[in-house]
């Protein structure tokens, strides 16, 4: 399997020899032109308040609108950038574009929306990236407290206690660090104890599954149970159906993120969303609230 493999193999993407030899370095070359010209878009998802489904804030995901392929999956072009140390480059481009969206939002829609931005492992451990952080904060005029990073677990691989300063730099800034993907990676549960984050991100396997494993909807309560006593707040991703979130909402996750809400749209369509989503929350709320 790709794990077995290791991330740092082209065959991870398809299984495949000699021709995806070609295609890494085509797509190399691609990339490369792609991140001097700019040519990623954002896309945002709402995050919303799992109850009220207002939403609360929103998570920046790239796009690259390839000039000849059409829409490439960040999780095909991601794993490439991150191999080829082009993850840099383009991790910077999106964090400041992130920012600046967030900022213009802010100063002129009066829109007060934090913005989470993915951050790879090889950018997070990178020396540098807090001040990094900082400038952009600086040229963009971004509230740090507006500002979250996503994270996953593969940043405590190489040096847990690098890590854990580097989170509790942040924190000082006033930015805020979410574990994503939480529960699917390899870690043990009590490194949680040590790291000065604010929230986790369930991963969507985890509420794909939930409706019909009673295993994994004891993981799921589990995990919210141990994050609140933690102090910690929990986002289940990957929400599509009514049932999820009314089974999320009787286990006190806090918030939602999903098809079932909004597709990750452009900055435009984002800013005509209203600011309660959907379409049903308020009908799960009632149901909750009569028990039927
Ligand atoms: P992620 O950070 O866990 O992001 C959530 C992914 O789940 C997104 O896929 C999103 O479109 C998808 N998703 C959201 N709701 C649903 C749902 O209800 N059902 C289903 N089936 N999927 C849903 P996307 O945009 O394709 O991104 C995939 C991954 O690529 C991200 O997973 C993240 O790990 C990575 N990625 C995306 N943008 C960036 C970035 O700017 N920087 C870095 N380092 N990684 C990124
Ligand atoms: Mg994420
Ligand atoms: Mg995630
Ligand atoms: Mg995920």
């Amino acid at each position: 399997s790709a794990k077995q493999k290791g991330r740092n193999t082209w065959e991870w993407y398809n299984g495949e020899g000699q021709r995806d030899v070609t295609e890494f370095v085509l797509l190399r070359h691609d990339l490369h032109a792609a991140i001097q010209s700019e040519q990623f878009e954002l896309h945002y998802q709402p995050i919303v308040d799992a109850v009220s489904g207002t939403v609360r804030s929103v998570e920046a995901l790239v796009r690259w609108p390839h000039p000849k392929r059409g829409q490439l999956s960040p999780g095909i072009f991601i794993p490439l950038a991150e191999q080829t140390g082009q993850i840099i480059d383009l991790g910077r481009w999106v964090l400041r574009q992130a920012c600046q969206d967030a900022a213009d939002l802010l100063e002129n829609d009066g829109w007060v929306l934090p913005v989470a931005v993915n951050i790879s492992s090889l950018q997070f451990r990178r020396e540098g990236f807090l001040q990094e952080v900082c400038d952009i904060l600086a040229e963009t005029g971004l509230p740090a407290e507006l500002l979250e990073l996503e994270v996953t677990e593969s940043v405590l691989m190489q040096g847990a206690k690098q890590a854990i300063s580097l989170i509790a730099s942040l924190r000082k800034l006033g930015v805020r660090v979410a574990l994503d993907d939480f529960g699917t990676g390899f870690s043990s549960l009590s490194y949680l104890r040590d790291l000065p984050i604010n929230k986790v991100k369930l991963d969507r396997s985890f509420i794909r599954d939930m409706v019909f494993d009673r295993n994994c909807a004891a993981i799921v309560q589990g995990i919210i149970t141990m994050a609140h006593h933690m102090g910690l707040v929990v986002v289940a991703e990957g929400v599509e159906e009514i049932e999820q979130q009314q089974d999320l909402v009787r286990r006190h996750c806090d918030y939602l993120q999903g098809f079932h809400f909004s597709r990750p749209v452009p900055l435009h369509e984002l800013k005509r969303l209203p600011d309660r989503l959907p379409y049903g929350a308020e009908e799960v709320h009632e149901r909750l609230l009569t028990g039927v």
